[in-house]
């Protein structure tokens, strides 16, 4: 299944090729604010989706036809991981390595989805790269997790376009300007996707390929990111742990297209200005 957000905070799914408009029957407000609907609908999925295509409420639509908002937009928090791929480390010299570094916050309000732009601050002199990532999102409230239970903890996930300014400031603010975190295009949920330590991910820019490779060559794996991260904060339903980049980040100008693609997840072509 995909679980998106469209058209101003409506809520949608994509069931067998079949997409749906379910904002009436799971009850959501589109306009409520502060917007965490998705974050409350993730943390009770099963049941307030039971039998949902046959609400009267509910009624099909055309995903080509709407705007796809960011399907998570208010999460509890989204935690990354730097320097998580070995060759990564080695293109930008770099000391810290995921399993020695754990991970760090990047700002929520980063978050940005399939139909925005990526809107570039001005930096002169800087470089402002693309980082290809997976995007995990956590379906259930949990601490201290063991790599053996991290699968029950995962909902789905999503493309993650983690922007990085590069310089000498923390990581978190040169990473959490507004839009930095192109996040969708939808959720898969985990059931599509068996074996997440095994996915090609890759980013073009205006239609060149700058990065292209497979989670299995993660440093610290998906279980271990789940254990990692949890056994300092507790993780939220709708949380949203990036999980490194591969080597081939460059930068990236306004006027660029950014396409990115997950194997059995989604993809999503993003305008920078
Ligand atoms: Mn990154």
């Amino acid at each position: 299944m995909h679980l998106f957000r469209f058209d101003g905070g409506r809520i949608g799914i994509t069931v067998d090729g079949a997409s749906y408009d379910i904002t009436e029957a799971i009850g959501i407000d589109p306009g409520a604010w502060p917007p965490v609907q998705m974050v409350a609908l993730i943390a009770d999925f099963a049941r307030r989706t039971q039998g949902v295509t046959r609400h009267a409420g509910t009624r099909p639509i055309d995903i080509a036809g709407v705007r796809l908002d960011v399907p998570i937009e208010w999460p509890n928090k989204l935690i990354a991981f730097p320097v998580n791929y070995a060759k990564h480390g080695e293109e930008m010299k770099s000391t810290s390595r995921a399993d020695l570094s754990g991970f760090f916050l990047k700002a929520n309000s980063s978050l940005s989805g399939p139909g925005d732009p990526i809107v570039l601050p001005e930096l002169p002199g800087r470089e402002i790269h693309h980082e290809c990532e997976l995007g995990i999102v956590i379906g259930k409230q949990g601490r201290n997790v063991t790599r053996e239970q991290a699968f029950e903890y995962i909902f789905g996930y999503a493309c993650l376009i983690d922007v990085s300014a590069r310089g000498p400031e923390e990581r978190v603010m040169r990473k959490s300007y507004d839009t930095f975190c192109p996040f969708g295009p939808w959720i898969t949920t985990a059931d599509e996707v068996p074996d997440p330590g095994n996915l090609q991910a890759k980013l073009w820019v205006n239609g060149e390929l700058r990065q292209n490779a497979n989670t299995r060559d993660l440093i610290v794996d998906i279980p271990g990111m789940i254990e990692r991260s949890s056994s300092v904060a507790t993780l939220f339903p709708g949380d949203i742990i990036a999980t490194g980049t591969p080597e081939g980040v460059g930068p990236i100008k306004r006027g660029d297209q950014v396409r990115i693609a997950i194997e059995r997840v989604g993809e999503m072509t993003l305008a920078v200005r």
